[in-house]
């Protein structure tokens, strides 16, 4: 059913307690929106993201009072935090001392290569990740002088070069790489000719990408490219909506990849003039449900049972109506009959026996 993906075999690094690549699942990531001097809010946020299946959660460094909230953050955080940093200053190091997991640099904005030493001593004394977030948008002088304008090979020689100052220098290697732009095909170009010549695993997005649509057609179609081709070991699915969106994104694309999944599947008919119910009610009610779940299932919503059960009779379990009745299936099979209005909670009923029955579906 899936397509056959061959991962491309990276060195493994931690972010906190957090493995990202060799043989770890791809990491799912987000970032905070919040105000990371309101600790409240932002704890809240990452609550939310840590429950719908966010592993690592990234929060922005804008002023020393950010990096006295972070300590706090640190310390209630579910998950591992990364510190967000541009125009490297003496914040990065004071970020680190809050016991952050991991620091995101983007070394186009460095004007001081002193804070960036004292950085990355500080990072390797406490083993802390650092992301070396190439941006199309704010790259090194000489390297646009050379290549002109920023493309894919301008971004590659970018984090190659500071790759090996790190490693050199430092002997540093908890290292992960994004390249972005907000040009999605120069973001695949980059990964893909970044990948052929390093294994530091790499953390996939695409910036910029804008709203839930737009954005969700850019990122799927960066991110699926690149999986599909077995690059990526991290990623951020960039959206201008609730981070929480970025993380049910993720996972529809790591689950129609084949490569995770954490949430039920949740199929729908697309209704026609037979549609005998309120479907679209339904669905979003059933998709609700299933977010909150995390159990490898197939669920769908059919719109009338003269195709309904037939149509997805590969899905576990299945709910349609017909005239007054509500009609449950289960491998295609009708397997109960219930008035209308009880359809909802007979289903949801017949999915906790199922899984009852499974339970090896659950995931943990
Ligand atoms: Fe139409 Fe029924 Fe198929 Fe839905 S399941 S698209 S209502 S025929």
């Amino acid at each position: 059913m899936f397509p056959h993906i061959k991962r491309r075999k990276t060195r493994t690094i931690f972010v906190g307690n957090v493995s990202i690549g060799g043989d770890s699942p791809i990491r799912v990531q987000s970032m905070t929106n919040t105000d990371t001097r309101n600790v409240k809010a932002t704890i809240k946020q990452i609550q939310k993201l840590y429950k719908v299946g966010c592993e690592i959660i990234r929060v922005a460094i804008p002023d020393e009072k950010a990096i006295i909230s972070l300590k706090e953050i640190v310390k209630e955080s579910p998950i591992p935090v990364i510190g967000d940093l541009h125009f490297l200053t003496s914040l990065g190091e004071k970020a680190v001392n809050t016991g952050i997991s991991g620091i995101r640099i983007n070394p186009g904005t460095f004007k001081n290569r002193k804070n960036l030493e004292r950085l990355v001593k500080i990072c390797k004394e406490r083993g802390t990740c650092i992301r070396i977030g190439i941006n199309a948008g704010s790259l090194e002088k000489e390297i646009l002088k050379k290549y002109q304008k920023p493309t894919p090979e301008a971004m590659v020689e970018s984090a190659l070069n500071w790759i090996e100052y790190i490693v050199e220098k430092y002997d540093y290697q908890n290292l992960k790489v994004s390249l972005k732009s907000s040009n999605w095909w120069d973001t695949v170009r980059a990964y893909e000719l970044f990948s052929e010549k390093s294994d530091f695993p790499l953390h996939l997005g695409v910036t910029e990408a804008g709203g839930i649509i737009p954005g969700t057609i850019k990122n799927t179609m960066a991110i699926s490219y690149l999986l599909l081709k077995g690059i990526g070991d991290t990623l951020r699915v960039s959206l201008t909506a609730d981070p929480v969106e970025e993380v049910y994104v993720a996972y529809e694309i790591l689950k129609n990849l084949g490569l995770r999944s954490l949430h039920p599947d949740v199929i729908a008919c697309p209704m026609c003039g037979r549609c005998e119910i309120d479907l679209m009610r339904l669905y979003k009610k059933v998709e609700k449900w299933a977010k909150k779940v995390k159990a490898n299932l197939k669920l769908a919503v059919m719109g009338c049972v003269v195709n309904g059960p037939g149509e997805a009779k590969h899905v576990d379990l299945g709910i349609t109506g017909g005239k007054g009745v509500g009609i449950i299936f289960r491998k295609g099979k009708i397997i109960k009959k219930v008035p209308e209005n009880e359809l909802l909670s007979a289903f949801f009923k017949e999915i906790k026996k199922f899984l009852k029955e499974h339970p090896e579906r659950y995931i943990n």
